[in-house]
């Protein structure tokens, strides 16, 4: 596999999600085990055949779910879109994270180690669809912490702005999305980041953010694919963070073609 932002760094957060996933599937089939048995103790007093009937139903729908669990792992182990990444992609956004994050906090597990793993899962998949965006179509998305606390420039709603003192790693990553051609926006919030979205329409976003932002931006996305690089808070919390700008640079060399000079 072609080094990609799915980088080693990301593998032990990928294995919590796997290992929860497996999890999930020892959860689907126990239940469906009961769900069999239980009834099936009184279904035989209505008809001697109900009990194999009702079994043979509840295994195919648990065998359809671990079916789609195991994909989903092999699609994560291989790195190759085994046909179905997008529909992984939508299970694993719009139903699996909210089990997983009940099960991560029944079993005691930090949510921001949730939220990486979930964040490395996702990119994982985006990246099994092997997509080259032009840079027109691409957008970077910044929290506004990464601008310098006492920095007097308002650069949400026009990055271009900034003088690029170097004070902050908004110089840095204007150089990046410049060489590239490619669109780069602050967002303040949610709200901001849905409007941006809206207006600028971009096919894959670049996204800068905490665990926290970037899960419910990601989520919030869905379907567009959403490559999430995670910020370093060194002072704290929404407060003078920072980004690896080779981070960014690797999604950017991975999934984008740069605008013709
Ligand atoms: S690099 Fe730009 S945004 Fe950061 S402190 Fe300097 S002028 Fe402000």
């Amino acid at each position: 596999m072609p080094t990609t932002v799915v980088e080693a760094s990301q593998q032990p957060r990928k294995r919590l999600f796997i290992l929860l996933l497996g999890v999930t599937s020892l959860v689907v089939l126990a239940l469906a085990f009961l769900l069999w048995w239980v009834p099936s103790v009184g279904l035989e007093n209505i008809h001697p055949s109900l009990p194999l009937a009702f079994g043979l139903l509840l295994g195919s729908v648990a065998l359809v779910l671990v079916g789609g669990l195991g994909l989903l792992v092999l699609t994560l182990l291989t790195g190759r879109d085994l046909f179905m990444a997008n529909w992984l992609r939508k299970i694993v956004v719009k139903y699996l994270f909210p089990a997983i994050i009940s099960i991560g906090k029944l079993a005691g597990i930090d949510r921001d180690q949730l939220q990486q793993s979930f964040i490395a899962l996702n990119n994982q998949l985006v990246d099994a669809k092997q997509l080259r965006v032009p840079a027109e179509k691409t957008l970077i998305l910044l929290p506004h912490c990464i601008q310098t606390f006492d920095c007097a420039i308002k650069i949400t709603g026009d990055v271009e702005k900034c003088i690029r003192c170097g004070k902050c790693d908004i110089s840095g990553l204007l150089e990046l999305a410049n060489a590239y051609g490619i669109d780069m926006a602050v967002a303040t919030g949610g709200t901001l980041a849905r409007k941006l979205i809206v207006e600028k329409r971009p096919k894959l976003i670049v996204a800068v953010a905490c665990e926290r932002d970037l899960t419910s931006g990601i989520r919030d996305s869905y379907p567009l694919p959403v490559i999430g690089v995670l910020n370093k808070r060194p002072n704290g919390p929404c407060f003078n963070t920072h980004i690896l700008l080779p981070d960014v640079e690797r999604a950017l060399k991975t999934y984008v073609i740069p605008k013709a000079a």
